[in-house]
């Protein structure tokens, strides 16, 4: 049995769901709810409505998605939908479908995204067949309506997710128009990142009596926090994670360190990850047997290991004497977790680093846990392939000057003699030197990793506030609140900044003044345009051409790797 910390923690079973789901979670590596979806399950299982301000991390989507699936027949299901979640991007819609198929597998549930840029025909098609649980952006939801091709009137729930963004990008008129739609009986549910008067006044006109949750909301109480302890945090695309956590630790080089990760499968993951690395790490979880915990932590302790990789559940009374970090994989799931994860180091005046790489999305509740915590929690950059270089030069000099105040050197002299003779004495010791660098380290990757600065990870309404069209020839992001599309032609097409707006203004919905900078390469161009309409320009250009040309366009793949 895992020794437990927590007040009366509740299991995914004491929640009461059927066991398809248990297996499914469990097969996922999800030890135990987060606080969001224990206080959210047992209300949205009794089909009562709730207003949950929740970030991104928080859990969220398990929080509604997993009481739909508990309520799902096993049988006798018509052609629905009885479940609709509108969300305020396709990338949103994707996800969560993916989180309804993950959960509910084993249930045969039937899940479909609708969003625009994609083809109406194949959604139309895949409605016809049958669903438990759409997922739809407003405005294409709202398209399938007016065809008949979604009808609303077998719906038991609606969840607004990200009902802030959907607010921020327009969408309002149309929310109100898709719930008008829907059955008067019906449960609704709105997560949403802050509760400002305009989304209070919606829950308001469309939500009975509804349960409330906040997460990540000041307490008032004295957090806690260990005093000494250096908090930072890293901003970094969900890609690139296992190399930024490399390069950060072969910078902080922690003699003993715990890396918190969500689940099973993911401690697992990153444990061969950094052994590949040359890290001595060691997985812990909670499917392990107390025997084996003892083995890991024994290796901890004497040294032989320096990483432990755990899940909040099997790191749970550990008691760790000399940790000098802690690292959080993801953002924590609540406030509380980071102050118990971070609890761990700073003890009896010793010092210690808190490290956090955050997803550009988690970034609201990196301040939610900064605003709970009262610490601020600085954003660095990724250390650079110099910075790493310039760390290990660093340790080479600090080896050199040990051996030189410590080791008997005499044995040696001979060699460096004899080479003098031929050589100049500085040339001999930078030999040295380099020998020494070259096998002090474990083999550094060369690549770096692209930057995110903070200000783009903010918000959609942040980025929308400052939006507009500007000339940032070179910048490696996007204005904010746009987005960079790529299209395959360019100067050597005798393309124009005037060809690409008249294309976009002409086929699309954004006249000239939405558009953003524009850089015209030899082959190909790329233009920002508001993320918001982002896909329904690709689908307008997608069926016509710019000067006569049919032209590829989409999504920029990876803005920092094009130059
Ligand atoms: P969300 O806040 O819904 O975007 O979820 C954030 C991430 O946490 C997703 O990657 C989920 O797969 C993961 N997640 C959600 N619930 C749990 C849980 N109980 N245990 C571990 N990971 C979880």
């Amino acid at each position: 049995m895992i020794p437990d910390e927590s007040d009366g923690a509740t299991s995914f079973a004491d929640l009461g769901l059927r066991s398809g789901l248990l297996e499914a979670l469990s097969g996922l590596g999800y030890e135990e709810p987060t606080p969001i979806q224990r206080e959210a399950i047992p209300p949205l299982v009794e089909r009562k409505d709730l207003v949950g301000q929740a970030a991104t991390g928080t859990g969220k989507t398990a929080a509604f998605a997993l009481p739909v699936l508990q309520r799902l027949p096993e049988e006798g299901r018509g052609p629905g939908p009885t479940t609709l979640v509108l969300v305020p991007t396709r990338e949103l819609a994707v996800q969560v479908s993916q989180a309804f198929h993950r959960y509910g597998r084993g249930l045969g549930v039937r899940v479909l995204p609708i969003y625009g840029g994609q083809p109406i025909g194949w959604q139309v098609k895949a409605l016809g067949r049958g669903v438990d649980v759409v997922i739809a952006t407003p405005g294409r939801a709202l398209d399938h309506i007016g065809r008949e091709t979604l009808r609303l009137h077998d719906v038991q729930t609606v969840v607004l997710d990200e009902a802030d963004e959907m607010l921020d990008m327009g969408f309002a008129d149309d929310i109100e128009e898709i719930l008008q739609e829907t059955p008067e009986d019906r449960q609704t549910v709105l997560f949403s990142a802050t509760l400002p008067p305009r989304i209070e006044g919606l829950a308001g006109r469309y939500l009975k009596d509804p349960v409330r949750i906040q997460m990540g909301r000041e307490t008032g109480q004295p957090p806690g926090m260990p005093p000494l302890i250096r908090q930072s945090a890293y901003m970094v695309a969900r890609a690139h994670k296992p190399a930024a956590l490399g390069r950060v630790l072969d910078v902080e080089a922690p003699t003993a360190a715990i890396v918190f990760c969500r689940t099973r499968e993911e401690v697992d993951q990153l444990t061969e990850t950094l052994n590949g690395r040359g890290y001595r790490a060691e997985a812990l979880h909670g499917g392990m047997s107390q025997e084996q915990r003892d083995r890991v932590m024994g290796r901890l302790r004497s040294g032989a290991a320096e990483l432990l990789i755990a899940t909040d559940v099997a790191a749970r009374g550990l008691d760790v004497e000399h940790l000098t970090h802690v690292v959080n994989y993801n953002v924590p799931s609540a406030s509380d977790s980071y102050v118990h994860r971070i609890g761990r180091i700073g003890r009896a005046g010793r010092e210690g680093v808190a490290i956090t790489l955050a997803e550009p999305r988690e970034h609201r509740m990196l301040k939610a846990i900064e605003r709970a915590t009262r610490q601020r929690i600085s954003v660095e950059k990724i250390p650079t392939v110099a910075d790493l270089r310039a760390r290990r030069l660093e340790m080479t000099r600090a080896t050199l000057n040990e051996v030189l105040l410590e080791d008997d050197l005499e044995h040696y002299r001979a060699v460096v003699e004899s080479l003098t003779e031929e050589y100049d004495i500085m040339e001999v010791a930078l030999a040295a030197v380099k020998l020494a660098y070259d096998s002090s380290g474990a083999a550094t990757d060369e690549e770096e990793i692209p930057q995110i600065a903070e200000r783009a990870a903010r918000d959609g309404k942040d980025r929308r506030d400052t939006g507009g069209r500007r000339e940032r020839r070179g910048n490696r992001s996007p204005a904010p609140g746009m987005t960079r599309l790529f299209f395959g032609v360019g100067r050597g097409s005798g393309i124009r900044p005037q060809d690409l707006v008249g294309a976009i203004a002409g086929e699309s919905r954004l006249s000239g003044r939405d558009i953003g900078a524009i850089e015209i390469a030899d082959r190909f161009s790329l233009v920002e345009v508001p993320e918001a309409a982002a896909d329904d320009v690709i689908n307008a250009l997608r069926r016509s051409t710019i000067k006569g040309r049919k032209a590829t366009v989409r999504r920029e793949r990876d803005a920092a790797n094009k130059r």
